[in-house]
Protein backbone atom coordinates (compact mmCIF):
# COMPACT_ATOMS: atom_id res chain seq x y z
CA UNK A 1 0.00 0.00 0.00
CA UNK A 2 2.88 2.58 1.00
CA UNK A 3 4.23 1.66 -2.57
CA UNK A 4 1.08 2.39 -4.28
CA UNK A 5 0.71 6.06 -2.28
CA UNK A 6 4.13 7.01 -2.64
CA UNK A 7 3.69 5.84 -7.00
CA UNK A 8 0.83 7.84 -6.57
CA UNK A 9 2.38 10.99 -4.97
CA UNK A 10 5.56 10.59 -7.44
CA UNK A 11 2.79 10.89 -10.54
CA UNK A 12 1.04 13.71 -8.51
CA UNK A 13 4.29 15.44 -8.21
CA UNK A 14 5.24 14.96 -12.09
CA UNK A 15 2.16 16.04 -13.31
CA UNK A 16 2.03 19.03 -10.76
CA UNK A 17 4.54 20.48 -13.29
CA UNK A 18 2.36 21.04 -16.07
CA UNK A 19 0.67 24.42 -15.50
CA UNK A 20 3.98 25.37 -14.44
CA UNK A 21 5.26 23.90 -18.33
CA UNK A 22 2.15 25.91 -20.07
CA UNK A 23 2.91 29.17 -18.15
CA UNK A 24 6.75 29.02 -19.23
CA UNK A 25 5.43 28.53 -22.55
CA UNK A 26 3.31 31.17 -22.75
CA UNK A 27 6.10 33.76 -21.84
CA UNK A 28 8.24 32.35 -23.49
CA UNK A 29 5.85 32.71 -26.67
CA UNK A 30 5.35 36.41 -25.59
CA UNK A 31 9.07 37.30 -25.59
CA UNK A 32 9.23 36.15 -28.89
CA UNK A 33 6.15 37.75 -30.36
CA UNK A 34 7.16 41.05 -28.25
CA UNK A 35 11.16 41.20 -28.76
CA UNK A 36 11.36 39.86 -32.33
CA UNK A 37 7.91 40.44 -34.16
CA UNK A 38 6.77 43.65 -32.91
CA UNK A 39 10.05 44.97 -31.73
CA UNK A 40 12.39 44.30 -34.85
CA UNK A 41 9.48 43.85 -37.31
CA UNK A 42 6.92 46.17 -36.87
CA UNK A 43 8.51 49.29 -34.91
CA UNK A 44 10.67 51.43 -37.04
CA UNK A 45 11.01 54.09 -34.40
CA UNK A 46 14.24 53.23 -33.22
CA UNK A 47 13.46 55.51 -30.16
CA UNK A 48 10.28 54.01 -29.59
CA UNK A 49 11.40 50.60 -29.95
CA UNK A 50 14.16 51.10 -27.50
CA UNK A 51 12.51 52.08 -24.75
CA UNK A 52 10.00 48.95 -25.79
CA UNK A 53 12.66 46.41 -25.15
CA UNK A 54 14.32 48.80 -22.35
CA UNK A 55 11.47 47.90 -20.02
CA UNK A 56 10.19 44.59 -21.52
CA UNK A 57 13.14 43.12 -20.02
CA UNK A 58 13.07 45.37 -16.64
CA UNK A 59 9.49 43.81 -16.41
CA UNK A 60 10.09 40.70 -17.76
CA UNK A 61 13.20 39.51 -15.51
CA UNK A 62 11.57 41.11 -12.54
CA UNK A 63 8.62 38.75 -13.28
CA UNK A 64 10.43 35.32 -14.50
CA UNK A 65 12.93 36.13 -11.16
CA UNK A 66 9.84 36.65 -8.44
CA UNK A 67 8.18 33.27 -10.34
CA UNK A 68 10.93 31.08 -10.14
CA UNK A 69 11.95 31.97 -6.59
CA UNK A 70 8.32 30.90 -5.59
CA UNK A 71 8.83 27.50 -7.37
CA UNK A 72 11.82 27.11 -5.71
CA UNK A 73 11.95 28.46 -2.24
CA UNK A 74 11.01 26.41 0.57
CA UNK A 75 7.63 27.59 2.02
CA UNK A 76 8.96 26.46 5.57
CA UNK A 77 8.73 22.89 7.13
CA UNK A 78 8.24 22.25 11.01
CA UNK A 79 11.77 22.32 13.02
CA UNK A 80 12.91 19.14 14.86
CA UNK A 81 11.39 19.93 18.27
CA UNK A 82 8.08 19.90 16.94
CA UNK A 83 8.07 16.26 15.65
CA UNK A 84 7.35 13.74 18.55
CA UNK A 85 10.22 12.14 20.24
CA UNK A 86 10.61 8.32 19.82
CA UNK A 87 8.82 7.73 23.73
CA UNK A 88 6.53 10.83 22.28
CA UNK A 89 5.11 7.84 19.38
CA UNK A 90 5.28 5.02 21.13
CA UNK A 91 3.17 6.84 24.00
CA UNK A 92 0.93 8.01 21.45
CA UNK A 93 0.48 4.66 19.52
CA UNK A 94 -0.31 2.77 22.55
CA UNK A 95 -2.32 5.53 24.30
CA UNK A 96 -6.43 4.94 24.81
CA UNK A 97 -6.53 8.66 24.43
CA UNK A 98 -3.85 10.09 21.60
CA UNK A 99 -5.11 13.84 22.50
CA UNK A 100 -4.00 13.58 25.66
CA UNK A 101 -0.47 12.60 25.07
CA UNK A 102 -0.48 15.49 22.27
CA UNK A 103 -1.78 17.73 24.74
CA UNK A 104 1.27 16.87 27.16
CA UNK A 105 3.94 17.25 24.10
CA UNK A 106 2.46 20.95 23.59
CA UNK A 107 2.92 22.07 27.12
CA UNK A 108 6.63 22.45 26.31
CA UNK A 109 6.12 24.12 23.03
CA UNK A 110 5.54 27.85 21.57
CA UNK A 111 1.66 27.08 20.60
CA UNK A 112 -1.10 29.32 21.33
CA UNK A 113 -3.85 28.17 18.69
CA UNK A 114 -6.06 25.05 19.44
CA UNK A 115 -7.34 22.64 17.38
CA UNK A 116 -10.90 22.70 19.36
CA UNK A 117 -11.16 24.40 23.37
CA UNK A 118 -8.09 22.66 25.05
CA UNK A 119 -6.48 20.04 22.47
CA UNK A 120 -3.37 20.90 20.81
CA UNK A 121 -3.48 20.88 17.26
CA UNK A 122 -1.19 18.15 15.93
CA UNK A 123 -0.57 16.14 12.16
CA UNK A 124 -1.33 12.50 12.30
CA UNK A 125 0.33 12.09 8.87
CA UNK A 126 3.93 13.86 10.38
CA UNK A 127 3.81 13.14 14.11
CA UNK A 128 4.14 16.27 15.00
CA UNK A 129 2.35 19.17 17.20
CA UNK A 130 1.22 22.18 14.78
CA UNK A 131 3.06 25.31 14.97
CA UNK A 132 0.79 28.32 15.02
CA UNK A 133 -0.67 29.11 11.80
CA UNK A 134 0.71 25.54 10.03
CA UNK A 135 -0.88 23.29 8.22
CA UNK A 136 -0.87 19.56 6.49
CA UNK A 137 -0.66 19.77 2.73
CA UNK A 138 -1.79 16.44 1.00
CA UNK A 139 -0.25 17.49 -1.93
CA UNK A 140 3.77 18.14 -0.60
CA UNK A 141 2.74 15.42 2.41
CA UNK A 142 3.96 17.50 5.00
CA UNK A 143 3.25 20.68 7.06
CA UNK A 144 4.05 23.31 6.45
CA UNK A 145 4.44 27.04 7.92
CA UNK A 146 1.86 29.46 7.74
CA UNK A 147 0.65 27.89 4.84
CA UNK A 148 -1.30 30.02 2.71
CA UNK A 149 -2.28 27.39 0.13
CA UNK A 150 -0.99 25.04 -2.35
CA UNK A 151 -0.86 27.00 -5.91
CA UNK A 152 -0.65 24.90 -8.97
CA UNK A 153 0.63 27.70 -11.14
CA UNK A 154 4.17 27.43 -8.62
CA UNK A 155 3.59 23.79 -8.64
CA UNK A 156 4.73 24.47 -4.53
CA UNK A 157 2.68 25.75 -1.38
CA UNK A 158 2.82 28.93 -0.38
CA UNK A 159 4.03 29.46 2.82
CA UNK A 160 5.82 31.70 5.44
CA UNK A 161 9.32 31.17 3.50
CA UNK A 162 7.75 32.36 0.14
CA UNK A 163 5.04 33.98 0.52
CA UNK A 164 6.76 37.43 -0.13
CA UNK A 165 8.03 36.07 -3.41
CA UNK A 166 4.66 34.87 -4.29
CA UNK A 167 3.43 38.41 -3.59
CA UNK A 168 5.67 39.93 -5.87
CA UNK A 169 5.27 37.13 -8.44
CA UNK A 170 1.59 38.78 -9.01
CA UNK A 171 2.53 42.09 -8.88
CA UNK A 172 5.61 41.68 -11.43
CA UNK A 173 2.93 40.01 -13.39
CA UNK A 174 0.58 42.28 -13.39
CA UNK A 175 3.07 44.70 -14.54
CA UNK A 176 4.42 42.76 -17.48
CA UNK A 177 0.93 41.46 -18.61
CA UNK A 178 0.22 45.49 -18.57
CA UNK A 179 2.94 47.15 -19.96
CA UNK A 180 2.63 44.14 -23.00
CA UNK A 181 -1.05 44.89 -23.29
CA UNK A 182 -0.69 48.55 -23.62
CA UNK A 183 2.45 49.18 -25.61
CA UNK A 184 1.06 46.66 -27.58
CA UNK A 185 -2.73 48.81 -27.95
CA UNK A 186 -1.47 50.26 -30.99
CA UNK A 187 -0.52 48.04 -33.56
CA UNK A 188 -3.46 45.84 -32.32
CA UNK A 189 -5.58 48.47 -33.43
CA UNK A 190 -3.66 48.99 -36.31
CA UNK A 191 -4.29 45.33 -37.03
CA UNK A 192 -8.49 46.22 -37.22
CA UNK A 193 -7.86 49.42 -39.37
CA UNK A 194 -5.88 48.16 -41.90
CA UNK A 195 -7.62 47.77 -45.61
CA UNK A 196 -5.78 44.75 -46.58
CA UNK A 197 -8.01 41.68 -45.91
CA UNK A 198 -4.75 39.40 -45.65
CA UNK A 199 -3.07 39.12 -42.19
CA UNK A 200 0.16 38.07 -42.10
CA UNK A 201 1.71 35.76 -39.38
CA UNK A 202 3.01 38.90 -37.32
CA UNK A 203 -0.04 40.51 -37.00
CA UNK A 204 -1.70 37.16 -35.92
CA UNK A 205 1.26 37.14 -33.23
CA UNK A 206 0.15 40.78 -32.12
CA UNK A 207 -3.22 40.30 -32.19
CA UNK A 208 -2.61 37.39 -29.64
CA UNK A 209 -0.16 38.94 -27.82
CA UNK A 210 -2.66 41.67 -26.81
CA UNK A 211 -5.52 39.32 -26.24
CA UNK A 212 -3.19 36.80 -23.70
CA UNK A 213 -1.79 39.80 -22.28
CA UNK A 214 -4.41 41.94 -21.04
CA UNK A 215 -6.43 38.71 -20.08
CA UNK A 216 -4.07 37.94 -17.60
CA UNK A 217 -3.40 41.46 -16.29
CA UNK A 218 -7.45 41.35 -15.89
CA UNK A 219 -7.85 38.20 -13.70
CA UNK A 220 -4.11 38.61 -11.70
CA UNK A 221 -5.65 42.01 -10.18
CA UNK A 222 -8.44 40.05 -8.72
CA UNK A 223 -5.95 37.77 -7.43
CA UNK A 224 -3.57 40.37 -6.24
CA UNK A 225 -6.46 42.33 -4.51
CA UNK A 226 -6.94 39.58 -2.56
CA UNK A 227 -3.70 38.71 -1.19
CA UNK A 228 -3.20 42.57 -0.59
CA UNK A 229 -6.46 42.80 1.58
CA UNK A 230 -5.21 39.70 3.97
CA UNK A 231 -1.40 41.07 3.82
CA UNK A 232 -2.73 44.05 5.54
CA UNK A 233 -5.10 42.12 7.83
CA UNK A 234 -2.04 39.41 8.88
CA UNK A 235 -4.33 36.03 7.08
CA UNK A 236 -3.31 33.24 5.24
CA UNK A 237 -5.69 32.33 2.93
CA UNK A 238 -6.98 29.03 5.10
CA UNK A 239 -7.26 31.62 7.67
CA UNK A 240 -9.64 33.75 5.73
CA UNK A 241 -11.59 30.68 5.63
CA UNK A 242 -11.24 29.53 8.91
CA UNK A 243 -10.41 31.42 11.97
CA UNK A 244 -7.47 30.45 14.21
CA UNK A 245 -8.54 29.17 17.79
CA UNK A 246 -7.06 31.00 20.73
CA UNK A 247 -8.00 29.91 24.18
CA UNK A 248 -10.33 33.06 24.16
CA UNK A 249 -11.97 31.62 21.15
CA UNK A 250 -11.88 31.61 17.22
CA UNK A 251 -10.24 35.47 15.95
CA UNK A 252 -9.53 35.61 12.42
CA UNK A 253 -8.05 38.75 13.24
CA UNK A 254 -6.01 37.25 15.30
CA UNK A 255 -2.61 37.84 14.11
CA UNK A 256 -3.26 41.20 13.16
CA UNK A 257 -0.79 43.73 14.47
CA UNK A 258 -1.68 46.83 12.54
CA UNK A 259 -1.53 46.94 8.66
CA UNK A 260 2.41 48.13 8.69
CA UNK A 261 3.84 45.56 11.22
CA UNK A 262 1.88 43.41 9.32
CA UNK A 263 3.23 44.01 5.88
CA UNK A 264 7.00 44.12 7.66
CA UNK A 265 6.41 40.76 9.10
CA UNK A 266 6.33 39.51 5.36
CA UNK A 267 8.21 42.03 3.74
CA UNK A 268 11.19 42.97 6.48
CA UNK A 269 12.34 46.47 7.79
CA UNK A 270 14.07 47.55 4.87
CA UNK A 271 11.77 49.20 2.79
CA UNK A 272 13.36 49.07 -0.64
CA UNK A 273 14.07 45.23 -0.38
CA UNK A 274 10.19 44.96 -0.16
CA UNK A 275 10.51 44.86 -4.15
CA UNK A 276 13.21 42.55 -4.84
CA UNK A 277 12.55 38.91 -4.23
CA UNK A 278 15.41 38.33 -1.32
CA UNK A 279 14.01 36.98 1.81
CA UNK A 280 13.74 39.88 4.06
CA UNK A 281 10.84 37.74 6.29
CA UNK A 282 10.69 38.22 9.55
CA UNK A 283 10.39 35.58 12.54
CA UNK A 284 11.00 32.31 12.66
CA UNK A 285 7.99 31.10 10.86
CA UNK A 286 6.60 29.03 14.21
CA UNK A 287 5.86 32.29 16.28
CA UNK A 288 4.11 35.01 16.00
CA UNK A 289 2.65 37.99 17.95
CA UNK A 290 -1.08 38.67 18.56
CA UNK A 291 -3.67 41.34 17.91
CA UNK A 292 -3.87 41.18 21.96
CA UNK A 293 -0.18 40.80 22.36
CA UNK A 294 0.57 44.14 20.52
CA UNK A 295 -1.02 45.63 23.37
CA UNK A 296 0.92 44.58 26.30
CA UNK A 297 2.89 46.87 27.29
CA UNK A 298 6.18 45.96 26.07
CA UNK A 299 5.45 44.75 22.37
CA UNK A 300 6.23 48.39 21.09
CA UNK A 301 9.45 46.83 20.29
CA UNK A 302 8.52 44.72 18.31
CA UNK A 303 8.73 46.53 15.76
CA UNK A 304 7.73 50.40 15.10
CA UNK A 305 4.50 50.90 15.93
CA UNK A 306 2.03 52.26 13.80
CA UNK A 307 -0.25 53.83 16.15
CA UNK A 308 -2.75 55.47 13.59
CA UNK A 309 -3.81 51.98 12.37
CA UNK A 310 -7.44 51.64 12.46
CA UNK A 311 -7.61 47.94 12.30
CA UNK A 312 -6.97 48.35 16.67
CA UNK A 313 -10.42 49.70 17.60
CA UNK A 314 -11.35 45.58 17.40
CA UNK A 315 -8.47 45.07 20.51
CA UNK A 316 -9.44 44.26 23.45
CA UNK A 317 -7.58 46.30 26.29
CA UNK A 318 -7.55 43.99 29.45
CA UNK A 319 -6.23 40.47 28.95
CA UNK A 320 -4.26 39.58 31.99
CA UNK A 321 -4.07 36.05 31.71
CA UNK A 322 -3.67 36.19 27.81
CA UNK A 323 -1.01 33.57 27.19
CA UNK A 324 0.88 35.88 24.68
CA UNK A 325 1.23 38.27 27.26
CA UNK A 326 3.00 35.53 29.02
CA UNK A 327 5.14 34.76 25.55
CA UNK A 328 5.90 37.68 24.49
CA UNK A 329 6.38 39.72 27.66
CA UNK A 330 9.04 42.07 25.30
CA UNK A 331 10.47 41.07 22.31
CA UNK A 332 12.41 42.46 18.99
CA UNK A 333 13.05 41.31 15.78
CA UNK A 334 16.77 40.48 15.39
CA UNK A 335 18.00 39.59 11.51
CA UNK A 336 14.79 37.82 11.65
CA UNK A 337 14.89 35.68 14.39
CA UNK A 338 12.69 36.62 17.66
CA UNK A 339 14.85 37.93 20.54
CA UNK A 340 12.60 37.25 23.78
CA UNK A 341 12.96 38.58 27.32
CA UNK A 342 11.96 36.24 29.58
CA UNK A 343 9.57 37.25 32.57
CA UNK A 344 8.80 34.78 35.38
CA UNK A 345 5.38 33.97 35.88
CA UNK A 346 5.62 33.27 39.54
CA UNK A 347 2.64 31.46 39.93
CA UNK A 348 1.97 27.94 40.98
CA UNK A 349 -1.29 28.01 38.97
CA UNK A 350 -1.63 24.85 36.53
CA UNK A 351 -2.50 27.49 33.30
CA UNK A 352 0.69 30.00 34.67
CA UNK A 353 2.55 26.55 34.55
CA UNK A 354 1.55 25.93 31.61
CA UNK A 355 2.01 28.85 30.10
CA UNK A 356 5.69 29.28 31.67
CA UNK A 357 6.62 26.02 30.20
CA UNK A 358 5.78 27.71 26.88
CA UNK A 359 7.69 30.78 27.30
CA UNK A 360 10.86 28.67 28.30
CA UNK A 361 10.84 26.64 25.11
CA UNK A 362 10.69 29.97 23.76
CA UNK A 363 13.32 31.38 24.73
CA UNK A 364 15.75 28.84 24.96
CA UNK A 365 15.33 28.04 20.78
CA UNK A 366 15.18 31.81 19.77
CA UNK A 367 18.58 32.16 21.84
CA UNK A 368 19.48 28.91 19.73
CA UNK A 369 18.93 30.50 16.53
CA UNK A 370 20.49 34.34 17.47
CA UNK A 371 23.89 31.84 18.29
ZN1 LIG B 1 1.63 17.05 8.40
ZN1 LIG C 1 1.57 22.00 -0.77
Amino acid sequence: MKKVNSALACIYRTLGWFPVVIINAIVVWSYFAYVIILCFDIVSNELEKGLYLVFFHLFFVMFMYSYWKSILSSPGFVPSQFFFSKEDLERYENSENPQDVVNEIAKGLPVVTWAVANSARYCGNCYVVKPDRSHHCTMCGRCILKMDHHCPWVNNCVGWGNYKYFILFLFYAILFTMYVALSSLKYFIQFWTAHSSKKSNSDLHILFLFFVSAMFSVSLWSLFGFHLFLLSKNRTTLESFRAPLFHYGADKDGFNIGTMNNIRQVFGNTTWKWFFPIFTTLGNGCTYLTSRSRNSENTGLLLSNNDDDEDSSHLSPHTPRDIQQSVYTSSTFVNGDININLKDVGSDDEEEIFHKNKLRSLYRETNENLG
